[in-house]
């Protein structure tokens, strides 16, 4: 079985130290199920050191050192403790113009680099709308197939995130969510393997919340989650808890 698991993707939040400072006392003092992996995502460095959450990067370079102002290394990441770093968000993709072809290099430096990876997908609504979905996603992880051995799939996480239900409000219903992650799993079993597409935990992510966590988790193939808003609350517990 796969195991569960659980991102909280701050993006450029909270705030501020005050109200980072509640949220991880939140996450401290909690009861988090042990067998979900959680993780949350910082923006800089500061280092929470926190029970059972682990701290991850929302993003890394494609080079391990040298003058890219503002940019952060896979390698520096590595040292400084941080075990997962996100890649492809539909945030870079879109308003940062990062490539498939740019997400696969940095997912190939940072697993050479000793990070694990989750690499996020998803579709916009028009493309749904022109029931692209599949081929948009396939077109996303394609390059990332052809950088990647069999073994490094043991540190990829996938994160299938329409990008319609991203911060709106808009969550995809259950058979929506379903329906894409089977075809990714399908995918991975022509473009990789099917031990490796069997074993690829596909997390969904896009308006999760603690009341419509729970179905969504039912679902076959939804192996966890990938949480924007919700995880700057209270209630990002009870997602982490989704499977209890
Ligand atoms: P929301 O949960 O705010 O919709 O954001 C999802 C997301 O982008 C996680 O990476």
């Amino acid at each position: 079985p796969r195991q569960f698991f659980v991102g909280g993707n701050f993006k450029m939040n909270p705030a501020s130290r005050e109200a980072k400072r509640t949220l991880i006392k939140t996450l401290n003092d909690a009861a988090l199920d042990p067998s979900v992996g959680a993780q949350i995502t910082f923006r800089f460095l500061t280092v929470y050191l926190t029970k059972d959450v682990k701290v991850a990067a929302q993003n890394c370079y494609v080079k391990l050192s040298g003058a890219f102002t503002g940019e952060i290394s896979p390698s520096q990441l590595a040292d400084a403790g941080i075990p997962y770093v996100v890649l492809g968000h539909s945030e870079r993709r879109t308003l940062f113009h990062e490539s498939s072809e740019l997400v696969a290099q940095k997912t190939r430096v940072a697993l050479d680099n000793g990070l694990s990876v989750i690499l996020c997908v998803g579709e916009t609504l028009s493309e749904r709308e022109a029931e692209k979905t599949k081929e948009v996603v396939e077109k996303q992880l394609e390059p990332v197939t052809q950088q990647l051995k069999e073994a490094d799939w043991q540190k990829i996480v996938i994160a299938y995130e329409p990008v319609w239900a991203i911060g709106t409000g808009k969550v995809a219903s259950s058979a929506q969510a379903q329906q894409a992650h089977a075809d990714i799993r399908a995918f991975l079993v022509k473009a990789v393997s099917p031990a490796v597409a069997e074993s690829t935990r596909i997390i969904y992510g896009g308006s999760v919340t603690a009341s419509n966590c729970k179905e969504l988790a039912t679902q076959k193939d939804v192996d966890g989650f990938l949480v924007g808003g919700a995880s700057l609350k209270p209630e990002f517990v009870d997602i982490i808890n989704a499977t209890k």
